[in-house]
């Protein structure tokens, strides 16, 4: 989650690393059974970058019965306060995606793709994804500087190979991930999806990561199998480096795991519990921010 507007120093950056960004919904595309994938983009996303690889940012959407999300004063410090002071039926609902690929689009406008898991239609942000369409408006809370704090995966130059270990949610910051590796630095990968069939959710992998994929069927009590698959595993010689993301309690089981049994530095671990079971986003921020 960004909710900062930290100021940066470089002579020619803009002074806001992350500041709000006005798209549409150009287009909505299925990738596989529990994965679809929106386009934005419009000329509101002049000036967002990308970082690539991890890129997260924050994402807004109406609430109910409105068309447009609107943050009152998205262009100062203040933003985060006046929002979380608002009714939580007027609010716009806040949640945190990854940035799948920019590139240029129509009139030299950036265009981002944001690959959801579908799971159902209990949480807000799954069922504004399954029911999108063009010309739907959101707000991004997100980057205008590549070189940004929202970007997590930052192998140490010494790193021999690298393990990727993610669920569905965390799916599109893996092909992120794949499409700016060095070609020749093994990959490692363990993913855990609904179905079979959510694995063309990745483009083809490159020559010299290895992918080993399980499915949960959507049942919660059959997730979790990433650490149970890695403890079975042999991990190469030399300086490794971990990525881990997805479900809170499976990402730190599994890092445990690298940690107390495989003898992995800590240091060479980034770990992110993209959600959890039985809380909804809004119910961890009140947690994180001790309410
Ligand atoms: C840095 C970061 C990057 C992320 N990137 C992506 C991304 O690119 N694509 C993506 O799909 N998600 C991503 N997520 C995860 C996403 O933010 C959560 O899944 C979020 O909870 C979805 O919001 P919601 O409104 O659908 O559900 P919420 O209202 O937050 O939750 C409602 C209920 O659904 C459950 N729930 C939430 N997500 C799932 C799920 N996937 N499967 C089953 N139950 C779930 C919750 O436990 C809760 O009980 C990312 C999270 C972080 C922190």
């Amino acid at each position: 989650m960004t909710t900062d507007n930290t100021a940066t120093t470089g002579a020619d950056e803009p002074s806001t690393p992350f500041r709000f960004f006005d798209a549409r919904v150009l287009r909505v595309r299925r990738l596989s059974p529990s994965l679809t994938r929106v386009t934005f983009g419009g000329p509101g996303l002049d000036g967002f970058r990308s970082g690539g690889n991890d890129q997260s940012f924050s994402l807004f959407l109406p609430p109910p019965g409105r068309a447009v999300p609107d943050v009152p004063g998205r262009d100062g410090d203040g933003w985060f306060h006046a929002w979380r002071a608002q009714d939580p039926a007027d609010r716009a609902i806040m949640r945190s995606y990854t940035i799948r690929a920019q590139r240029a689009g129509a009139g030299g406008h950036p265009e981002v793709d944001v690959d959801f898991a579908l799971h159902g239609d209990v949480g807000p942000a799954s069922r504004w994804a399954a029911n999108s369409a063009p010309d739907d408006r959101v707000l991004l809370l997100g980057p205008a500087v590549e070189d940004n704090k929202s970007v997590g995966f930052r192998p140490p130059p010494d790193t021999d190979w690298v393990l990727l270990a993610a669920d569905e949610t965390a799916i599109p910051a893996v092909g992120g991930i794949l499409d700016r590796l060095p070609p020749d630095l093994p990959a490692l990968l363990w993913l855990e999806v609904p179905h079979e069939d959510d694995r063309h959710a990745l483009p083809p992998l490159p020559a010299h990561a290895h992918a080993h994929w399980s499915t949960h069927g959507g049942d919660p009590a059959r997730r979790g199998g990433l650490t149970r698959a890695v403890a079975d595993a042999e991990l190469p010689d030399g300086r490794g480096y971990a990525w881990l993301a997805g479900e809170a309690g499976g990402v730190r089981a599994l890092r445990r795991h690298l940690v107390h049994e495989r003898g992995l530095d800590r240091r060479r671990i980034t770990f992110s519990g993209y959600w959890r079971l039985g809380a909804s986003e809004e119910q961890l921020r009140q947690e994180a921010l001790g309410g």
